[in-house]
């Protein structure tokens, strides 16, 4: 079968820009900022925007989309004031997803700072049963690299702030990014650590809650807990890795989104290209 392979789009110029952008590279999937990540500053898209960029993605047969949450967003936060901030903002993405016909909101699941790893889970299932999941909407935990008091880092990990959440689970999901596995101690490139990471999700999380995959190769060793993204098969987890990926029955069908670095030498052209030449 053939793969959905697509790449994380700029929007700059309108929305319907990251539909041109995403048609330039060859991706027939994709994900978009809904505004710039670093801040707190979430687009609200017009009814006319959101038309066209429904259109263009059907007309281009783009599927699924996927809004990436900003990086400021922390549920697991114990600080009020930074948690109702962080809702606020998961809420317009989610209310931007359903504008523009997106399936899956994704964001990383936040840090406890210190109050610790049960009460960062509670609080972030908290955070969950806050928010109002539009229909047709997902949302997706994304698995982290495991830096200091980050969590997720592990698919139980995640299963915890699901199970913990009152939200139906079929609003619930869970985003893999390769690199963030990889820099969190999972095997990729040998055979067996490929197995036995798929068998731990199917054991701790559920293979089906796995949604959306985060290609990336990264710049760091395995179990460095650093989240740099390198072009896919010039980093650690390198072609082996991303062959056994494409390659499994249990991921082929997935879509597959690169957040692959862009620099004048190289873009998202190259690395969807990679990927397509290392399906079987
Ligand atoms: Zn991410
Ligand atoms: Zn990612």
């Amino acid at each position: 079968m053939s793969l959905k392979v697509g790449a994380h789009v700029s929007v700059s110029g309108g929305v319907e820009k990251a539909v041109e952008r995403q048609k330039e590279i060859g991706g027939n999937c994709g994900q978009i900022f809904a505004g710039s990540p670093r801040t707190w500053s979430v687009a609200e898209y017009t009814d006319e925007e959101g038309e066209s960029f429904q259109n263009g993605t059907r007309d281009e047969g783009q599927n699924p989309y996927v809004i990436h949450s900003t990086y400021l967003v922390n549920l697991g936060t114990p600080k009020d004031d930074l948690f109702e901030k962080s809702l606020n903002c998961l809420q317009s993405e989610l209310d931007a997803a359903e504008k523009l016909g997106v399936e899956y909101v994704v964001f990383h699941p936040g840090a406890h700072t210190g109050s610790g790893r049960k009460n960062g889970i509670q609080r972030i299932a908290e955070g969950i049963d806050e928010l109002n999941i539009p229909e047709g909407v997902t949302l997706l935990l994304e698995n982290t690299a495991g830096k200091g008091t980050t969590l997720g880092r592990s698919f139980g990990e995640l299963r915890e702030m699901i199970e913990k959440s009152s939200t139906p689970e079929k609003k619930l999901g869970v985003c893999l990014d390769t690199c963030h596995a990889h820099a969190a101690g999972y095997e990729l490139r040998e055979k067996e650590g490929f197995q036995d990471m798929i068998q731990e999700i199917e054991e701790d999380l559920g293979l089906e809650k796995v949604k959306v995959l985060h290609l990336n190769d990264s710049k760091n060793e395995k179990g460095s807990e650093k989240d740099n993204h390198q072009h896919i098969g010039e980093g650690n987890i390198g072609e082996k890795g991303f062959k056994n990926l494409v390659n499994s029955e249990k991921f082929e069908q997935l879509p597959m989104v690169l957040e692959t670095p862009v620099t004048d030498e190289k873009g998202y052209s190259e690395n969807l290209a990679k990927i397509k030449k290392l399906k079987n």
